[in-house]
């Protein structure tokens, strides 16, 4: 078994512990989902991902939870190439990359026109605080990463929501 597998059976059994689900699930792209900036990148690079982010993206397709990219990079060809090297572009329903001066507010109100999911449905993971505090305060359950999506942060993504659902049944 390769090691993204062996993930995706990790986030596949950290995914059915839990009772309530986000329908959607979003993430920045530089230093959350690959180490580096594309920006700094070249077109003719081959790019490679955080070590967990591969088998914590298909451990989530399988579960029908959708996925979709929120990323201020000024370089959206280079971020759009790199996903289509990486395989990985057409697991995304919807890829909103572009330079903003707001911390993603813009990114997730495309979002949720696009797939119709409301913010309370989704979870964010990004690796910088001005993006999650923005963004939290629409509504979505937004985890800081320090070192790349991983397991751990897969779990602490899934508890918040969890409470963040307690209250009410419009999540499930
Ligand atoms: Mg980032």
């Amino acid at each position: 078994m390769g090691d993204d597998e062996k993930v995706k059976d990790e986030a596949l059994q950290i995914i059915g512990s839990f009772q309530v689900l986000p329908r959607l699930v979003v993430f920045d792209l530089d230093h959350t989902l690959w180490p580096f900036y594309c920006e700094c990148r070249s077109k003719r690079e081959t790019p490679s991902l955080f070590p967990h982010a591969r088998g914590i993206l298909y451990a989530l397709k399988d579960k029908g939870i959708d996925l979709a990219i929120a990323s201020r990079s000024p370089t959206s060809d280079i971020a759009m190439n790199f996903l289509n090297k990486l395989g990985i572009q057409s697991m995304f329903v919807a890829q909103e990359i572009f330079s903003s001066w707001t911390h993603k507010t813009e990114h997730f109100q495309r979002i949720n026109r696009r797939t119709g999911v409301p913010f309370n449905s989704m979870l964010f993971f990004d690796d910088e605080d001005r993006n999650i505090e923005a963004v939290s305060k629409m509504g979505v359950t937004s985890i800081f990463v320090g070192n790349g999506v991983n397991l751990g942060a897969l779990r602490q993504g899934l508890t918040n929501f969890s409470q963040n659902s307690g209250s009410s049944d419009e999540n499930k």
